[in-house]
């Protein structure tokens, strides 16, 4: 039995005082959570303010990116040890995002997530087809692709099991465009067939968030679907209410 996991990535939004408020009201109501795990990944610079806020609450605080390396002259870059040291639990990996406008690979995502198992951080790998991909009947290559660099070594398979995925097609990050639960499921059956060929365990195991687009209207109907244990939430994280009633469609 896979538990749920609802994480919310508040990307580059907030500030202090808002920051402060949305926890307060997200760690008011967790009590009615308590069949799932709950993440927040605030901005950088605000998570040790929302992991102090936290504390003793049934919620982990998240990083959304890390640095490949351990330490050292990498202006700008925050590693996984520091994340850790911090009080954060969980990181996202491989976003979109950071795909696109930072030009991340395959293997560098799946280098960032074996750095962050071996500081003790679990990471959400975000794996993901573009609009273009899809509409060339490509979404299973490429996902496959993401995956297969992700497998690759021994390591990778042992931080792979230590891991979560999101399955969040491009198209419908931000975009209101939401995948239909049968699309999506389609896509997270792929996902545990292709690891169930490495090994059945670790494909039964592993929890496959959903991510785009997720609001309340069509959470209860996604996180429905058999092979979809969750979701990771973009913008309708930023609002506690749509947030926590997201988190109790998972319950
Ligand atoms: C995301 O950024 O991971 C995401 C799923 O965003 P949204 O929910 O806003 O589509």
């Amino acid at each position: 039995m896979r538990r749920p996991l609802v994480a919310g990535n508040w990307k580059m939004n907030g500030s202090r005082a808002s920051v402060a408020s949305l926890t307060r009201e997200i760690t008011a109501k967790l009590e009615d959570l308590m069949s799932i795990d709950v993440a927040i990944c605030p901005p950088y610079i605000y998570l040790e303010q929302v992991v102090r806020a936290v504390e003793g609450c049934h919620v982990m605080v998240g990083g959304q990116d890390l640095s490949v390396h351990v330490a050292g002259a990498y202006t700008g870059e925050i590693s996984a040890e520091m994340l850790s040291d911090v009080g954060v639990k969980t990181v996202i990996v491989g976003h979109s995002e950071r795909r696109t406008y930072h030009h991340e690979s395959d293997t560098l995502v799946a280098q960032k997530c074996q750095v962050a198992v071996r500081a003790g951080l679990l990471p959400i790998v975000c794996v993901g087809e573009t609009l273009a991909q899809r509409e060339a009947d490509r979404t299973e290559e490429v996902i496959a692709a993401q995956l297969t660099a992700l497998l690759a070594s021994e390591e990778g398979k042992m931080t792979l099991a230590a891991s979560v995925i999101a399955y969040e097609p491009v198209w419908a990050i931000g975009t209101g465009k939401t995948a239909t639960p049968q699309q999506a499921q389609d896509v997270h059956a792929f996902i545990r067939g292709r690891l169930a060929a490495y090994d059945s365990e670790l494909a039964d195991n592993m929890r496959i968030l959903y991510g785009g687009s997720v609001k309340p209207e069509n959470a209860a109907e996604l996180f429905a679907m058999a092979d979809i244990d969750g979701g990771l939430i973009g913008g309708a994280s930023l609002n506690a209410r749509d947030f926590l009633a997201i988190c109790a469609a998972a319950c």
